[in-house]
């Protein structure tokens, strides 16, 4: 049965039908219910959905982190060379082993790990990485401070992770890596770019900076490919403020990053190449040391909370949760992303939608308003001095009039979110909520013209 043509009487007779065999899921029935005591949307003067209730405070910290931070504060070892057993190398060695990796280098923020990573596999001016639009400007930064050309591949529309196809499309001969972000917390279609990447003998730099403990084909996202980049921003599912992370197995290439990141200078003490100063500082690791104990158990309690929170609103018209590829088995939900069709909701706009959910207690949100693609940096770069001599005019002529990417457009114009990193942490009845104002304004669609 395909949602999308469901007129809104079929609807109430799955919903029935559905409510007979499908006990757990609650979506159908409660829909039933909602509408009958809740009625008015609180918009239009109703009672909110939720009122006088809060959502698990984030960023997360209890006695344990205040400890740690106390504890490194005592050891007068406030920075990672002073020591080798200091609190940042003991992160790095248990973020590690938590990743299923055999190193990490701690940074102080996921925009220096994923540089640090670029730098560290010899990537630089003249060479292309492949990379989305849809992301957090740290993406692309990575790849422009390596003075390398950040190439923007377009969306699959529906899991808002990069095409691989158009991946391929886009990859010439100065093409050096690949650098898929795991968008919302979520694997890529992992499969597809590793075989590309394999194909087409490319390096391949995960942007795991979303998804923390996420699972793919019974990984951790960020061991998949050469090397994966974490961020502890204070948002992110794992948070210290600021701080960020590299991992891998290869442990020359670790090595290197180790390098890169310490000035040049290498663990032997040498000073081997230029490298910029992205040393974690020993107070981060203090806060993210102190979060680890419990944090599989929390992120277990993400996902069964995102579960439930999608069986209850897979049904609903005109909200598709984001899709998983196969081979997710875990993710992190730093974010818990919709696509919201308009021609479900009486045509109301994704900004009316927002509002009357809004005001139902639930903040949803509409995330990235544009690609990077449509960002000023492209014509920045591509009139800038240093970029015209490291490519081709036809090259640059070429990037700037191939730089669209219609799916990523849509996803941006269609995308409706929820901050997850705090409620995600909450419990049945938060979850509840949630579906509750959703599909309650769903009910009310005919209203939302008026507000
Ligand atoms: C947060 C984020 C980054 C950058 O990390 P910072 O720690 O803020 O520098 C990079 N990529 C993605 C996908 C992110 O969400």
């Amino acid at each position: 049965m395909k949602k999308r043509n469901l007129t809104r009487r079929q609807f109430l007779t799955a919903a029935s039908v559905g409510a007979i065999g499908a006990a757990a899921s609650r979506s159908l029935p409660t829909h039933g219910i909602i509408s009958e005591k809740a009625g008015t949307l609180a918009i239009l003067g109703g009672e909110p959905v939720r009122s006088n209730k809060s959502w698990p405070p984030w960023p997360y910290w209890d006695d344990e982190v205040v400890n740690s931070i106390v504890k490194t504060t005592k050891s007068r070892i406030w920075c990672r060379i002073q020591s080798v057993s200091g609190t940042v190398p003991t992160f790095e060695k248990k973020f590690a082993e938590l990743m299923g990796a055999k190193l990490c280098v701690a940074t102080g923020s996921g925009t220096q790990a994923l540089h640090t990573a670029v730098e560290a596999l010899g990537i630089g001016a003249g060479d292309e990485v492949i990379t989305s639009p849809y992301t957090d400007p740290g993406t692309i930064a990575s790849i422009l401070s390596a003075r390398a050309l950040p190439v923007l591949a377009d969306l699959d529309r529906e899991s808002y992770q990069l095409d691989p196809e158009d991946v391929e499309r886009r990859i010439t001969e100065n093409t050096k890596a690949i650098m898929p972000v795991h968008m919302m917390g979520q694997p890529c279609d992992m499969e597809r770019i590793m075989a590309i990447a394999k194909k087409h003998n490319l390096k391949v730099i995960e942007d795991a900076a979303q998804a923390h403990l996420a699972e793919y084909q019974g990984k951790k996202v960020g061991t998949i490919g050469d090397l994966g980049c974490f961020s502890f921003q204070s948002s992110k599912t794992i948070a210290c403020g600021e701080g960020g992370a590299v991992i891998g197995n290869d442990e020359e290439l670790m090595d290197e990053c180790y390098t890169v990141h310490n000035h040049g200078t290498s663990r032997r003490g040498r000073t081997e190449v230029a490298g910029p100063k992205y040393r974690m500082n020993e107070f981060e690791a203090a806060v993210l040391l102190g979060q680890l104990p419990g944090v599989q158990e929390r992120f277990a309690r993400r996902n069964e909370n995102a579960a439930y929170l999608t069986s209850r609103l897979k049904d609903v018209p005109g909200v598709s949760p984001q899709k998983l590829y196969k081979g997710t088995t875990s993710g992190s939900f730093y974010l818990y992303p919709m696509s919201y069709h308009k021609e479900h909701f009486n045509d109301a706009d994704r900004s009316q939608f927002l509002r009357a959910v809004r005001a139902e207690g639930i903040s949803l949100d509409g995330y990235i308003d544009q690609g990077l693609h449509r960002e000023p940096w492209i014509e920045h770069i591509l009139t800038s001095k240093v970029y015209q001599r490291m490519f081709s005019k036809e090259r640059l002529e070429r990037y700037r009039a191939e730089k669209g990417c219609p799916n990523c457009d849509k996803v941006c114009q269609e995308m409706v979110m929820l901050w997850a990193s705090g409620p995600l942490l909450g419990n049945k009845e938060d979850m509840d909520d949630i579906a509750d104002a959703i599909i309650k304004v769903y009910e009310n669609r005919d209203r939302l013209s008026s507000i």
